[in-house]
């Protein structure tokens, strides 16, 4: 088993954890941050368990692009008319603290740069 197939969004991917999720397809499932540092934030993983940015895979490029395009339909989905920013955390020094891909949606109010 990989390092991200046993992190607890692997465990929201098959229910086996709760989770306000917003958006769902055959491969990736868009829910809201536990912790939520916006009005909007909105957490979008692949169902594959790679465990971040830097683990993918040539083969990984359609899968990511279509993380992308997640992104885009959720913020629509969720009225972000405005914007919103799109991060992901990478390892330590990136502030990863879940290994499992994710894309952060941060909305609903202005975003500061730069980043902390
Ligand atoms: P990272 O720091 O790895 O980029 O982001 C991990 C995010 O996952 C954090 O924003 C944190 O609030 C969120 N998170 C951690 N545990 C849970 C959980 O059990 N459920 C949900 N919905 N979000 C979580």
């Amino acid at each position: 088993m990989s390092e991200a197939s046993e992190t607890l969004f692997s465990k929201i991917v098959r229910r086996e954890i709760p989770a306000d999720i917003v958006y769902e397809d055959e491969l990736a499932i868009a829910f809201r941050d536990i912790n939520a540092q916006a009005p909007v934030h909105i957490l979008v993983i692949p169902k594959k368990p790679i465990p971040k940015l830097s683990d993918a895979e040539p083969d990984d490029g359609a899968l990511l692009g279509h993380l992308l395009l997640t992104v885009q339909r959720v913020a629509a989905q969720e009225g972000l008319t405005r914007g919103y920013r799109t991060v992901i955390n990478t390892g330590e020094d990136g502030g990863q603290t879940v290994h499992h891909l994710h894309l952060h949606i941060l909305g609903g109010r202005a975003m500061k740069w730069p980043p902390g």
